[in-house]
């Protein structure tokens, strides 16, 4: 018997080149699945049944964040209007030298409030003290894939404790939490120190979740130094035989690119965080030429301010028509494939996520339409690119269970988080002279 049912909702769908809503319907939520979707009100509801009363709401999949540092939100503000090395090394790694696992906790849960509260249902961590965030996701009820970031420095046995991080929360509540290993990125680890990564996680079972040429930079100074691209040298140290999501890689070559093609990796995309660096922009239909999937990530808060993905998918199409100079390149239906497909893909969870079917996990998330911003409906699926807000977010549904409805988090006591963010804030903005937990090469 269904545990939840949706009641009257209209649902996004896109296949290639379309895009359309399917009006009136009925979501039948079993366990943490969708059972089934039939014509609003056509099937008799059972007693015992949890009913949202969605009439009016557009129901698309929870929206999903392929990269984050979501603790990161405790220095949002921090280090605006700064070069990339100076944001590393005079403002975030200092202030993170600073942290405290508790701190951890109560920079997630406010990022994951932030991000429920704007219908993100699944997000593809990458930070320090991972125990506490996957306390957090527990806590929250968000799905997140979850990887301990490391650095070549901090040796040997700092990896195997993040390995242990694995063992210990590797499908935890209620299979929500899948955890990988995080190798900082190519230039803060060595080619001996991805190796020994690649073969961990292959004894594990698990995928790699890394920073990948960010910069043309960064490109720049690891043929120098290795002469190899920063994505050849994932495939040289077996980084690539396993799953794998590749924060940013926004400077591959053609070389680059084919050896991508085929592997189980994808893209993560933050066009927000690269408009505001200045770092410029990827054309992503050379990625999607290559066969390559891309999803939607926001990064920190500390670079990019929000948490938000529905901001990520409007500056994404913005973004690809003006590298274009040309407005039919990114339309609609293909936004939304990599809104929902693509991210799902990335997340190596593309038979799970990203369609609201029967047969998917419960990942819902309900929006408003009765905006005056979104108002004629004539087209819902352009409203949810080039319209629709965050603050448009009603319900929102992860693994069958309510985390917000009518615009209130059920999970999570956002009063409370601002009162423990508040109170750490003096400490941990303070930078220590000679106090960094890394060394940005310039
Ligand atoms: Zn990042």
């Amino acid at each position: 018997m269904p545990d939840l049912l949706i009641h009257d909702c209209d649902i996004l769908r896109n296949e290639g080149d379309r895009a359309w809503v399917d009006l009136h319907q009925d979501i039948w939520v079993d366990g943490v699945r969708i059972k089934d979707i039939q014509p609003a009100s056509s099937m008799p509801s059972p007693g015992n049944l949890r009913i949202v009363e969605a009439g009016g709401r557009l129901a698309i999949p929870g929206l999903m964040n392929t990269h984050a540092h979501v603790p990161m939100t405790l220095f949002r503000g921090l280090a605006e209007d700064v070069s990339v090395e100076a944001w590393f090394n005079d403002y975030i790694w200092p202030v993170e030298s600073n942290l405290t696992p508790e701190d951890v906790y109560w920079g997630a849960l406010l990022g994951m409030a932030e991000m429920i509260e704007a219908g993100v249902t699944c997000v593809a961590d990458h930070y320090f003290a991972m125990d506490q965030v996957a306390q957090a996701a527990a806590d929250a009820g968000m799905r997140a894939l979850l990887a301990w970031a490391v650095f070549a420095h901090e040796g040997e046995a700092k990896l195997e404790q993040t390995c242990k991080f694995v063992q210990r929360w590797q499908g935890k509540a209620d299979g929500r939490i899948t955890a990988w290993l995080g190798p900082h990125a190519p230039y803060t680890t060595t080619p001996d120190f991805l190796r020994l990564c690649a073969r961990r996680a292959q004894e594990l079972g698990v995928g790699i979740h890394t920073h990948v040429s960010e910069t043309a930079e960064q490109v720049r100074l690891s043929l120098e130094q290795y002469g190899v691209t920063p994505v050849r040298m994932l495939l040289d140290t077996g980084i690539l035989e396993r799953p794998a999501i590749l924060a940013h890689c926004a400077y591959p070559s053609d070389a680059d690119l084919e050896i991508l093609h085929g592997k189980r990796a994808g893209v993560a995309h933050a066009p927000k965080t690269y408009l505001k660096l200045g770092s410029g922009i990827p054309d992503l239909r050379r990625y999607l030429n290559a066969g390559i999937p891309v999803g939607l990530a926001t990064d920190g808060a500390a670079s990019s301010n929000t948490l938000d993905i529905l901001e990520q998918l409007r500056m994404m199409v913005l973004s690809q028509k003006n590298l274009a100079g040309d407005s039919t390149v990114m339309p609609v239906a293909k936004a939304l494939g990599i809104a929902f497909q693509g991210s799902a893909q990335v997340l190596q969870m593309g038979s799970d996520l990203g369609e609201v079917t029967p047969g998917r996990l419960a990942d819902i998330t309900l929006i408003r339409q009765d905006g005056a911003h979104v108002f004629p409906r004539i087209n819902p699926a352009a409203n949810l690119i080039y319209s629709s807000r965050a603050a448009d977010v009603d319900t929102v549904i992860c693994n069958g269970q309510v985390l917000l409805e009518n615009g209130q988090l059920l999970t999570i006591d956002k009063a409370q988080v601002k009162r423990e963010v508040s109170r750490r804030l003096a400490r941990l903005s303070q930078r220590v002279p000679g106090n960094r937990i890394a060394i940005y090469p310039a």
